[in-house]
């Protein structure tokens, strides 16, 4: 596993990935909106992100590895969110993974040991409150997993997702800064996760490189949550 694109690479995990991965000796693309390090695209542009995957694999001469992390949040409950709303944030933390992926599969089917890595989230399964279209989004990340591990199990291509809990990035920092008490929503998010504190980026970039090249794993989605997910704590 040695050529990599990863989304949302200019910040918080991807950019923990990214880190990672050329640590390792892995080359790697970024793909993001952001330009500071490496290829600009919106992943809602179709045509930009096939040009995108194009010149990434020109440029790292293949692909084996496609991390699909880009994302963004939405808080709100239905009567939050309109319909101009709710297709924004679909269109881009779930067609634009749909969009990268399906530009990257004949590169993908040519490596012989290919991975994709989606970024979930624990809200896909945990019944969040607030976030009804956040956690829409990712509840079709997980299916999106499942069904592309099934469809491209034949091909030598391994379709994961890691499922984090409340990771220490920018976009949580953004979260807290707009809160009106950031040390008490801290505090609330911490205590959320039974391991009584937030994950690194670093902890879940582990998990993503983990499951690139985990070459019997595919179809399963690993939770990097501090316990949310597997202890299921429930109030009483
Ligand atoms: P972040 O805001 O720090 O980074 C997100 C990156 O994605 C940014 O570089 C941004 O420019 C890029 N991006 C956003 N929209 C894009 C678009 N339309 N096209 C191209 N690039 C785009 O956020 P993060 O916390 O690192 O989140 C990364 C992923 O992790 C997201 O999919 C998010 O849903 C998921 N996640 C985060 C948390 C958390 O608590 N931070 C928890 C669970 C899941």
């Amino acid at each position: 596993m040695s050529k990599a694109i990863v989304t949302g690479g200019a910040s918080g995990i991807g950019a923990a990935v990214v880190s990672l991965l050329r640590e390792r000796g892995h080359d790697v693309v970024v793909l993001d909106r952001d330009p500071s390090d490496g290829i600009q695209v919106d992943v809602t542009d179709a045509a930009g992100v096939q040009a995108a995957v194009d010149e990434a694999a020109s440029r790292l001469g293949g692909l084996d590895l496609v991390v699909n992390n880009a994302g963004v949040g939405a808080a709100g409950t239905v009567a939050d969110n309109d319909d101009e709303e709710w297709h924004r944030v679909f269109d881009i933390n779930v067609v634009g993974m749909v969009r990268v992926s399906r530009a990257a599969l004949p590169y993908l089917r040519g490596s012989g040991d290919a991975a994709i890595v989606n970024t979930c989230s624990v809200a896909a399964t945990a019944g969040l409150p607030q976030r009804a279209l956040y956690s829409a989004t990712k509840g079709a990340v997980y299916s999106l997993t499942l069904a592309m591990a099934a469809d491209h199990v034949g091909e030598g291509i391994r379709v994961n997702a890691v499922a984090p809990g409340t990771a220490d990035t920018p976009w949580i920092g953004r979260l807290l800064d707009a809160a009106e008490d950031p040390e008490a929503e801290r505090a609330a998010l911490e205590a959320r996760q039974p391991m009584g504190r937030l994950v690194s980026a670093a902890e879940v970039a582990e998990a993503i490189v983990y499951l690139a090249s985990a070459t019997a794993t595919t179809g399963t989605v690993l939770g990097v949550d501090g316990g949310m997910q597997g202890l299921r704590l429930r109030a009483p």
